[in-house]
């Protein structure tokens, strides 16, 4: 039984600027085109392309890759008992007709509400660039931006004001309205009124230009009342700091592991950025499989019972393209599992893949 469906719109660390972060979220099952995502990095232009893929289901189904091979056979980039599928559900594709790019217009009508993560532009920069879409012929739609304080300010003041992008945002009859969320207070989402969605704050590296400045990101925590199930989707984050007044990332599991049982947590989408070699100091506020993997053993530690994430569903984000001669999620991937294993961390680990929807 599944409660959560989860299309990868987006899922790239950079520098590719057409795959950066957006997950669109809906209840399983649901067979009209209304939907949430969780950032905006990706958007109407990645739909379109995810539709016109999944036109051709008869061809074996291969991965773009661009390192050893151009492209690389999707099974190696998900666990094997992992409920993935390329494409968006059959159910909504069918439910639209016309050309392609009609088709994703309607699909980003129904995108009701962003939850963003944190500010930097490849988390924002579809949902802003389709912004004036909400205005438009066939997709007039109202759609809500959703944050913590730190990310709705930088959005308002940066990016919506009339200079890097027109202010959508002005006047009562905006089609865009932007409004914060309160941390670690339970938000009931408008879209899918059973799912309560909690944000929680972490650390997400220092400035560059004040070194001594915290940046900060989120994570979602989505609880479905009806169920009881809960899934988790991270935005950029690090691992805390010996130093950290605020340990934030184990305040998270902290509070994740009370108001979810491990039996109820469906699964968790987290990024990993860069592999283990990297050393601490040029991870600039991502997590490497050396800072993951003791994370994941700390939420599983908070359970108070052994083994208590057996069979989680882990799916990583936000790999950067760095250069080698092996496809960095691969790299990462099979670090994961070794380390994992190592722990008895015994978790299902696959890598978030552009157009392939995820069931929890
Ligand atoms: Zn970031
Ligand atoms: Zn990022």
């Amino acid at each position: 039984m599944f409660n959560f469906e989860v299309t990868v719109l987006g899922a790239s660390g950079g520098p590719d600027a057409g795959d950066t972060q957006c997950f669109m979220v809906r209840p399983s099952g649901s067979r009209d085109l209304r939907s949430i995502c969780v950032d905006g990095g990706a958007g109407v232009g990645q739909i379109a392309r995810i539709l016109s893929q999944a036109k051709d289901m008869s061809r074996p189904q291969l991965i773009e890759s661009f390192y050893f091979n151009d492209f690389e056979p999707a099974d190696q980039f998900f666990d094997p008992r992992t409920p993935v599928k390329l494409g968006f559900p059959t159910d909504l594709v069918e439910n639209v007709s016309s050309n392609t790019w009609k088709r994703a217009l309607q699909f980003y009508k129904g995108i009701k509400e962003y939850y963003i993560t944190h500010a930097h532009l490849d988390h924002i920069a579809a949902m802003v660039m389709n912004s004036p879409m909400a205005y438009d012929g066939e997709c007039i739609s109202g759609k809500k931006l959703w944050g913590l304080p730190f990310t709705m300010d930088a959005i308002k003041r940066h990016v919506f004001n009339d200079l890097i992008w027109p202010d959508l945002l002005d006047g009562t009859a905006s089609r865009l309205k932007l409004d914060s969320l309160a941390e670690l207070r339970l938000h009931n989402c408008e879209t899918f009124p059973q799912w309560d969605i909690i944000p929680l704050k972490v650390h997400h590296g220092f400035g560059v230009s004040e070194p001594s400045s915290r940046i900060y990101s989120t994570i979602y925590l989505f609880i479905d009342k009806h169920s009881g199930s809960g899934i988790v989707i991270c935005g950029d984050l690090e691992q805390d700091h010996a130093s950290d007044k605020l340990p934030l990332l184990e305040e998270a599991w902290d509070y994740i592991a009370k108001h979810i049982s491990h039996r109820r947590l469906k699964g968790i989408i987290i990024e990993c950025s860069s592999w283990t070699a990297t050393q601490q100091t040029e991870l600039y506020g991502h997590m490497s499989p050396t800072y993951l993997v003791p994370a994941l053993n700390r939420l599983q530690r908070q359970y108070q019972e052994p083994d208590a994430l057996r069979d989680l569903e882990v799916v990583i984000t936000h790999v950067k393209k760095a250069i080698s001669d092996k496809d960095p999620r691969l790299i990462i991937l099979k670090e994961l599992r070794d380390q994992a294993h190592a722990t008895q961390l015994h978790v299902r680990f696959s890598i978030a893949i552009q157009g392939y929807t995820f069931q929890f």
